[in-house]
This record gives C-alpha cells, sequence and structure tokens, in this order.
C-alpha cells in the first residue's frame, strides 16, 4: 500500500477506497460465529454504548436464524448496521473479547453485526412491534444518528415524529464524515430508509431551524423537541494565512469526498494538521487521492487524541507523520506554498515552541482537523443552557435540556464522539420524552 494514483473514474476511486471491513457470506458468518464462546457476564456487551446482547446475536447467526439476530441488534442499536461498520470496534466490544486476552484474534463482532442486519434491510423485515398510536407529536432537530434513534423510539411507543434536518439527505457526519474505506454512502442511506418504513417517521429536508420564529413553531405545535444538531464547520486556529486558498477544514473536505469525490481538489503534497481521529481520516484521505499526505501534530505520538489503530491505518497507506511540530504561519500568495513550523516542548504541562527551531515544509494543499464549532448560537435561540466548552447541559439520564420540553443527544450534548454514542443517547432521550409526556398528562 501506499502508491495510489488520484481516481479519475468510480472504478478507481472505489479501488483506492475498499471496504477495510467488506460484508461476509454465509460460511464466513458461519465460522466466525462458531468461534464464539457466548461468554456468560460477557464483556463484549459491557463494552457497547448500546448494550447489544452481542452472544445471543452470534448465537442467533450461527443457528441460521437471521432474523432473530437482526430483531437483537435493532432492540438496542437502530443503526445497527452502520454501527458494525463505522465503529471503533478495536477498543469497544472486539477490544473487550475475552479472546485477546490468549493471544488469539477477537471475534469480528462488528463484520457479524453488518452481517446479520443486511438481510433485513434487503429484505425489508418487519422486526418492530409498535405500540398504538398515542396522539402525541414530537419534533427532532437533525436527522443525524442521535434524531434517527430518538424518532424511530418514539414512533415504537407510539409517538407522531417528524424530523427538521438541513440537508436534503439523512444521517449527518454518518453519511458526511465516515471514511468512505469504512462504510458506502448506500449503506447508510438504506438502513435510514428501511427504519423509516418500519417505523414511520417524517423528514422535512432542506429545512434549518435558524430563527426565532421557527423554534416557536415548534415549541407551539410539539409536545416535546429533541435537539440532534451535532457540530458546526471546523474551528478556525488564526493562524496567519488560514484564508489562502487550497486551505480547507477536515469536515468540509471531507464531505465533498464522500459526495462528490470525482470533483474533489487536492494537492500533490499535502499538509494535515491535527492529531485526532479527523486529521486521521483526513490524512488517510488524502493519500488514497494520490497525493503524498504528511500529518503535523503539535503534541507528542502518545498525546494524540486519535486512537492507535487509526495511527496504524494512515501509516499502512503511506502516510507520514511528525510530532511535537507546531504551524505557526502557512504561506503562499493566493494558494498555499509552505508552511512555517516550530518543534515543540512540554515544560510542565505547557506546549513551548523551541526558540530557533523553525522550518519550512513545501505543500500544496492543507487541511485542518482542529475540531469542530459548537452550535451555541442556536442554543442561545431556543434559551437552552450550555457550558463553558459549548456543550448542552442534559439530565444524565433522561437528557431533559433545561428547558423541559426540550431533549438533547449526540455530539451536541457529548462534544463529539462516535456514531454509536449518538444513537444511544437519541434513544434514551425518547425514553426520557415518554416518561416525561406521559407522566405531565
Ligand atoms: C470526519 C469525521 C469522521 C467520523 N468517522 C466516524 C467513524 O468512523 N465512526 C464513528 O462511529 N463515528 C465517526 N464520526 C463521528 C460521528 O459521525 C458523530 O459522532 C455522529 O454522526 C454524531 O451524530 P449526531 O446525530 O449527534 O450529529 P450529526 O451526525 O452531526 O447530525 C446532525 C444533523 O443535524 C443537522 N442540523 C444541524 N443544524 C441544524 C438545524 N439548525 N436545523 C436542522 N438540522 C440541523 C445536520 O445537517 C445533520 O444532519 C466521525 C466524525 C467526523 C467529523
Ligand atoms: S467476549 Fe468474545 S467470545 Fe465472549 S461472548 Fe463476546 S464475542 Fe463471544
Amino acid at each position: 500500500m501506499g502508491d495510489f494514483k488520484k481516481p479519475s473514474t468510480v472504478k478507481e476511486f472505489e479501488e483506492n477506497f475498499a471496504q477495510i471491513k467488506p460484508l461476509m457470506d454465509a460460511n464466513m458468518a458461519y465460522y466466525e460465529s462458531s468461534r464464539c464462546l457466548f461468554c456468560y457476564d460477557a464483556p463484549c456487551i459491557k463494552a457497547c454504548p448500546t448494550e447489544i446482547d452481542i452472544p445471543l446475536f452470534i448465537k442467533q447467526i450461527n443457528t441460521n436464524n437471521l432474523t432473530g439476530a437482526a430483531r437483537t441488534i435493532y432492540s438496542s442499536n437502530y443503526f445497527g448496521h452502520t454501527c458494525g461498520k463505522v465503529c471503533p470496534t478495536e477498543v469497544l466490544c472486539e477490544g473487550a473479547c475475552v479472546y485477546n486476552h490468549q493471544d488469539v484474534k477477537p471475534i469480528e463482532i462488528g463484520r457479524l453485526q453488518s452481517y446479520a442486519t443486511t438481510d433485513a434491510i434487503r429484505k425489508d423485515k418487519k422486526l418492530f412491534a409498535k405500540k398504538d398510536k398515542n396522539g402525541q407529536k414530537v419534533a427532532v432537530v437533525g436527522a443525524g444518528p442521535a434524531g434517527i434513534a430518538c424518532a424511530s423510539e418514539l414512533c415504537l411507543l407510539g409517538y407522531e415524529v417528524r424530523i427538521f434536518e438541513a440537508k436534503s439527505q439523512p444521517s449527518g457526519l454518518a453519511l458526511h464524515g465516515t471514511a468512505p474505506y469504512k462504510i458506502e454512502n448506500s449503506d447508510v442511506l438504506n438502513e435510514v430508509s428501511y427504519l423509516q418504513k418500519q417505523l414511520g417517521f417524517q423528514i422535512s429536508y432542506d429545512f434549518k431551524i435558524d430563527n426565532a420564529a421557527a423554534v416557536s413553531e415548534l415549541e407551539n405545535n410539539y409536545a416535546a423537541i429533541f435537539i440532534g444538531i451535532g457540530l458546526g464547520k471546523t474551528r478556525n486556529t488564526n493562524t496567519p494565512g488560514e484564508q489562502l486558498s487550497n486551505c480547507i477544514g477536515a469536515t468540509e473536505f471531507i464531505q465533498q469526498l464522500k459526495l462528490d469525490p470525482l470533483s474533489v481538489t487536492i494537492g500533490k503534497k499535502v499538509v494535515v494538521i491535527g492529531g485526532g481521529n479527523t486529521a486521521m481520516d483526513a490524512a488517510s484521505e488524502s493519500a488514497r487521492m494520490g497525493a503524498e499526505a504528511i500529518l503535523l501534530y503539535r503534541r507528542s505520538k502518545e498525546e494524540m487524541g486519535a486512537y492507535e489503530f487509526e495511527y496504524d491505518l494512515i501509516r499502512s497507506v503511506g502516510a507520514k507523520a511528525m510530532f511535537n511540530t507546531a504551524v505557526v504561519e502557512i504561506k503562499g500568495e493566493h494558494a498555499v506554498t509552505e508552511v512555517v513550523c516550530f518543534k515543540t516542548i512540554n515544560k510542565n504541562g505547557q506546549l513551548e515552541n523551541i526558540a530557533g527551531s523553525e522550518f519550512t515544509i513545501p505543500c500544496d494543499f492543507l487541511i485542518r482537523a482542529t475540531g469542530q464549532e459548537r452550535q451555541t448560537d442556536f442554543y442561545k435561540m431556543a434559551g437552552l443552557s450550555f457550558d463553558d466548552t459549548g456543550k448542552l447541559i442534559v439530565d444524565e439520564h433522561s437528557f431533559q435540556c433545561s428547558k423541559p420540553s426540550y431533549f438533547a443527544g449526540g455530539d451536541a450534548v457529548n462534544g463529539g464522539a462516535e456514531v454509536v454514542n449518538a444513537c444511544a443517547e437519541g434513544k434514551k432521550a425518547a425514553q426520557g420524552i415518554h416518561h416525561h409526556l406521559s407522566n405531565s398528562n
């Protein structure tokens, strides 16, 4: 790996971005499910934020009960298929599998999960026992994983749900953010349309809730409102030169790559700034787009927020990394031509640039993976309390906001985690809404 040519056709793009967890066939699933020890008090369940009964669905796969396996998965996680492919299973369920203690490869839980749910989605299987309509309406703002999970659970409980989504497609960052080598767009979209068909929530697309009148209309017409609007665009760091062309935020770059990969502009030598998982994705994706990619992180390798396996992945596709390297200026006349860096040192917890260590790196494209902005303007508009870091404040059990008819979950509340966390929180918030509305009538 590490020698990619810039793709100029869909086929070349798919080759460069080949699935790292391809769908299993029946034989593979049978073999893999046979390895499971069906542990009592299974650690893999505890490591899953949605607490899927993993040994149960693996047993169901093994006994050729795929419908039962899909039901087990969906009863805990509405994005069961997507999570099977995009979850950092290496640090969650698979990381907790008992086989790790014996130096044996853990069970491929994620791939088994996607295998079991594929059949349900393709055949539009009826797995959900919906309660009768209770006559109450709930609005959901944002059709990301948190919003979809909340809407799905509310429909199951008998509510009528309408989701308001700013974009023209559902799934939020599960569609616009997750790396193309982890999941194909059609997989994410098919799962949402399956849920929509089975459970019956409505989605109003291209419908951004962005003014006080729209907020009061929701308040007047719905018994409760769930906020699942995630985070905003890539945060500026005020580094001189950030406004030059060919300097782009990571989420904006990745969104373009996901929606229209062949139209993406990229340079020959790409600098990626950051040390989180998004930085790893941007570096890996740049390399697969044929660029020479170099990741610059101002702290040490050990201090990176990214998972070790994500770092290994960028190394496997030929991206390079430099640590303790701070970019202080981005230079170029119109477009970026080089970055000015200093080596850094951590002195008693304070990061300092080392005097005299200045050097430059030539590049013709720069991606800033410097975190996402918080949507505090929205929270102020709706009168919702948030903390100093811009996270919405909610009750930890019910996910109720500071205003009683509002509930929230996902990145807006946790500050940016994984799809599986957003799903878990969206579902818990739906139960919080149900409890609140059942007790206030
Ligand atoms: C580059 C990148 C890669 C990632 N890769 C992975 C991965 O591999 N695995 C993984 O598990 N997680 C990954 N994540 C994280 C994961 O995608 C998020 O944690 C998850 O999508 C959060 O779900 P959410 O519903 O809270 O928010 P989002 O997914 O952000 O969805 C929010 C939705 O609300 C809509 N919205 C926003 N404001 C408004 C408004 N005012 N009115 C109406 N609609 C609005 C948005 O358009 C969006 O559709 C990644 C994130 C990024 C940025
Ligand atoms: S820990 Fe591993 S072996 Fe045990 S039930 Fe979970 S997947 Fe199966």
